[in-house]
């Protein structure tokens, strides 16, 4: 289990992580989410023993992690870090990189352990070219291979889906989570991108203000989201009466008090996000249909 307890945090004299704690389980999948700036990547960087932390403490299980000044080499057999940018060996193939820290006196089980990964990030057909022809989202998966390779317990992943394609991504992701959960290994990862947290997370840790601002269930924090940064973190929302509601949640009817006047209407594949004013406000719905500007509607809220 991963404890984190009142852990403080400042570059120079610049807080950016106040008084952090929290808990992981062996084996669960943790989301770090919040604004770009609000200190995800530091909070992974200080996890990993990268930096020495002002207060506070980080137990993996009853292993202490030490930031430079009490541990000379930097990190942990047990832990794996992917940082956004990733240092590969450019001059060797994706296979070498990968099979890079396993050792070469199994090379039958190094041989496996390193076919099993190309297919998890769906680069067996790259396994014999050289790291350096390969592009950025390539690049992204053998660094993701490469830090699954010795089995760690516990993985940080820094948006770690941010540079692969959209034809990728979705059935990346679930190899990754999939193998993951498989082995029990616990991860921590900062992202985003909704999309790496519904389905995947057990528990999302929302920073803001240098700060834990809630720490619960994807599941509850988008059924019930308190503030306007959680709701917008899932989708487009509207304050209506001060309170938050999706645009999915609004939805044309025959009559009621909310007559809104379409703006425009926006594609979105299976739906269409409307735009309207409602009085002198802005509103966004999702409607079937397209709706043309000047075209009056009443909305009602269905939760
Ligand atoms: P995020 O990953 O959420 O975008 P970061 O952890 O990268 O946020 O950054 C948090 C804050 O710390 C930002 O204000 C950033 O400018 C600052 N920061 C990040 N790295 C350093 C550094 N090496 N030295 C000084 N300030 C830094
Ligand atoms: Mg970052």
């Amino acid at each position: 289990m991963l404890n984190v307890k009142n852990l403080t945090f400042s570059y120079n004299k610049t807080t950016v992580l106040k008084n952090i704690t929290f808990k992981v389980k062996l084996g669960e999948n943790v989301a770090v989410i919040g604004e770009s700036g609000s200190g995800k990547s530091t909070l992974l960087k200080v996890l990993y023993g990268e930096y020495d932390i002002d207060a506070g403490d980080i137990f993996w299980n009853d292993k202490k992690i030490l930031g430079p000044k009490y541990n000379l080499v930097v990190g942990y057999d047990f832990m794996k870090y992917v940082a956004q940018e990733f240092d590969l060996m450019p001059f060797i193939t994706v296979e070498e990189n990968i099979g890079k820290f396993l050792s070469r006196f199994y090379p039958e089980e190094k041989h496996r352990r390193t076919e099993e990964l190309l297919k998890v990030v769906e680069l067996t057909k790259f396994a014999k070219i050289k790291v350096k022809t390969l592009s950025g989202g390539q690049k992204q998966r053998v660094a993701l291979a490469r830090a699954l390779a010795k089995q760690p317990e516990i993985i940080l992943l820094d948006e770690p889906f941010s540079h692969i394609d959209n034809f990728k991504k979705q059935s990346l992701r679930r190899n990754v989570f999939k193998h993951l959960k498989d082995n029990n290994i616990t991860c921590i990862v900062a992202t985003h991108d909704k999309e790496d947290v519904l389905g995947f997370a057990d528990q999302m840790i929302v920073l803001n203000n240098n700060k834990i601002a809630v720490n619960d269930s994807p599941e509850n924090l988008f059924n019930t989201p308190e503030t306007p940064l959680i709701a917008s973190f899932f989708g487009e929302f509207n304050l209506i009466n001060n309170e938050i509601i999706y645009a999915h949640q609004l939805k044309v009817v025959e009559h009621s008090t909310l007559k809104v006047e379409v703006k425009q209407s926006y594609f979105k594949g299976y739906y269409n996000l409307i735009e309207a004013n409602l009085e002198s406000e802005i509103v966004f719905f999702e409607h079937q249909e397209s709706l043309k500007p000047g075209t009056e509607v009443c909305l009602a809220i269905k939760k």
